[in-house]
């Protein structure tokens, strides 16, 4: 039986692009009557949060995405979150460093910086291979004497020739093995990465078709060597275009709301969105552009993706919601809609406290907190020329201000609040004059709660845009 799967990494912001690969790795499985697995990839410690993984899940159900098994499902082939593996993965490694396939590494950064600079110079390609890794018996014994972290990495070939990868909708694939370098497979601290876990975890969950973003159409060489090493079949490869933005670039949160918070904040319908998503690079034979995830399911062929990038554009998306909105809900639902989605128990419970001391009749409450259930605001230039602040000087800091935000990781109160503090110190500008102009571009008028707490509220992508629309 046909078996897929979606493969994310819980390090951000639920992204649309995972809900993309989601949507046609179950209507693949769908339509060969198989199943769709749903794998947490959480081997990097340092960046995966629980609470990543919870919005994540979140999304894709909220999508309509369900999965078969999963980590909160479970299933035959479980535990389906890497970091409930880890016991998996080293003695895989190891049975590889005895077929003389991988072997072990003492090389320190410095030295690896060093080594790449010299192929650079060169003109070669800096993929290091085992030749350019080797230490000498004893300089290995006296490291590894004196306690000092080595990795795991596999032999590539060391000769440059073509890598020959099959791909569902690409064909043959030719890739120079002289590009590929001698993957680090288990880290210094024991953890596997991403190569080594994903190609364990596809063989022992019995994926048969790993369909994916083309991002990682690089790493198939390793992957294919890996299975070959293991003597495992390779499972299907099948790697999907990426979304992109209106201007052709790859779908970036710089220039597009790339979290599907904010489209759900937006007030986007998921029926919707889900639809969106299915005509990125795909169409229904009778070529109809709303069709519901069972009309999709029952119509797959991914033969019928096409290769070119698909682009994500907020207002195809916005038209193709208004017809989801006016021909498949009844007023009551739609009124149904608007009450679960605007005055829901999560956003009361939210903006509640900010507003409560605020409030002396219950009709304060709308324009305190429209700012929450407003999509992007409509501002007036007046509101921000009452601040007084040079045109000039505004635009740097909103512009500034943007920068920011846009490289912060965390989202939470704090890390936003240090974060803008942080600028306006580096800038000489005090906090309140700063946050001024932030304060208008985000919630809109200045009788609100307080910015930060708007921001938190609001969410990085909602945030985002709504101070690039200023800047605009
Ligand atoms: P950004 O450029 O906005 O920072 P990113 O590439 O850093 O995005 P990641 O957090 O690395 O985003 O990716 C999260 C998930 O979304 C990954 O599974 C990745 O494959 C997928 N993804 C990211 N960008 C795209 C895209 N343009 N099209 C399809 N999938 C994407
Ligand atoms: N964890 C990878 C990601 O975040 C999965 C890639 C794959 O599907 O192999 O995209």
């Amino acid at each position: 039986t046909v078996r897929t799967r979606v493969a994310p990494s819980p390090t951000g912001d639920p992204h649309v692009g995972t809900a993309y690969i989601a949507l046609f790795n179950l209507c693949f499985a769908r339509a060969h009557g198989g199943q769709f697995v749903l794998r947490i990839e959480d081997t990097d410690q340092a960046r995966s949060t629980a609470s990543s993984e919870q919005a994540i899940l979140d999304s894709l159900r909220w999508l309509g995405l369900d999965w078969d098994e999963g980590p909160d499902v479970g299933g035959e082939y479980g535990p389906y979150r890497q970091s409930e593996r880890m016991d998996i993965y080293g003695a895989y490694a190891q049975q590889l460093v005895d077929a003389g396939k991988a072997f072990v590494c003492y090389r320190r950064p410095e030295e690896l910086n060093e080594l790449r600079e010299t192929r650079r110079a060169e003109g070669n390609s800096t993929a290091l291979k085992h030749s350019d890794l080797i230490l000498s018996d004893d300089e290995v014994r006296k490291r590894r004497d004196a306690g000092e972290p080595y990795v795991i990495r596999m032999m590539v070939p060391e000769e440059s020739g073509v890598c020959r990868v099959q791909d569902l909708l690409r064909g043959e694939i030719e890739l120079d093995w002289s590009m590929v370098d001698a993957q680090i497979l288990l880290k210094s601290d024991g953890m596997p990465t991403y190569h080594l876990a994903n190609v364990i975890d596809d063989h022992l969950m019995e994926i048969t078709h790993v369909i994916r973003g083309e991002e990682w159409i690089n790493s198939a060489p390793k992957h294919q060597l890996l299975y070959e090493y293991f003597g495992w079949d390779m499972p299907v490869l099948c790697h999907l275009p990426l979304l992109r933005n209106p201007d052709k670039s790859k779908l970036s949160k710089r220039k597009n709301p790339t979290s599907i918070l904010y489209y759900q904040r937006m007030g986007f319908l998921p029926e919707a969105l889900c639809n969106y998503l299915g005509r990125m690079g795909w169409s229904m034979p009778d070529e109809q552009e709303k069709f519901s995830l069972k009309d999709m399911q029952a119509s797959f062929d991914i033969q019928r993706v096409s290769l070119g990038g698909p682009i994500f554009d907020v207002e195809k998306l916005r038209w193709l919601n208004g017809m989801w909105i006016r021909e498949d809900l009844s007023q009551e639902q739609l009124a149904q809609r608007l009450v679960e989605w605007a005055f829901n128990a999560e956003n009361l419970a939210a903006v509640l406290p900010h507003l409560q001391q605020r409030m002396e009749t219950l009709s304060d409450f709308a324009p305190q907190a429209s700012f929450l259930v407003s999509g992007e605001l409509s501002l007036d230039a007046t509101q921000f020329e009452e601040l007084g602040m040079e045109s000039e000087q505004l635009l740097r800091t909103l512009q500034f201000a943007l920068w920011t935000l846009e490289g912060l990781q965390d989202w939470d109160r704090d890390s936003v609040w240090a974060a803008l503090k942080g600028l306006a110190d580096k800038l000489e500008i005090k906090v309140r004059d700063f946050l001024a102009p932030l304060f208008i571009a985000v919630s809109g008028s200045r009788a609100s709660i307080s910015v930060v707490d708007a921001m938190s509220l609001l969410g990085p992508d909602m945030t985002r845009a709504r101070v690039r629309h200023a800047i605009d």
